[in-house]
């Protein structure tokens, strides 16, 4: 027989599916994945991306596959920085019980087309 636990985060019954460290305490694994990332170490921390209570994280690095297809992103983080990324990943909407923990952190500024016909868009 499985063990069935109960979710702290979320309240959901659930059975495990995912390997161990998959699981922060007792939590299923979607509210695991979210609690994750409230508490990264500082260099990820570095790399998260909260806009509109949508997660990103960018990639200072090119990869054979980038995020987005290679789109290119500029993005304004409240703490100054500001940063150009062709590798940014989605992970997702965060839910609503993690919000507080995952507040926005920046803003996406607009990208200026290279030689668009006509002027910049506005
Ligand atoms: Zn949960």
């Amino acid at each position: 027989m499985d063990r069935i636990y109960t979710c702290p985060s979320c309240g959901k019954c659930y059975t495990r599916r995912h390997t161990p460290e998959s699981y922060i305490g007792s939590n299923c694994f979607d509210c695991s994945f979210w609690l994750e990332k409230t508490d990264y170490p500082d260099y990820m921390k570095n790399h998260q991306v909260i806009i509109d209570g949508q997660h990103y994280l960018f990639h200072e690095t090119d990869s054979f596959i980038k995020g987005f297809g290679g789109r290119r992103f500029k993005i304004q983080f409240f703490d100054g920085r500001n940063i150009e990324t062709n590798n940014l990943w989605f992970q997702g909407e965060i839910p609503d019980q993690f919000r507080s923990m995952l507040p926005d952190n920046a803003v996406f500024l607009p990208v200026e087309e290279k030689s668009a016909a006509g002027g910049a868009h506005v």
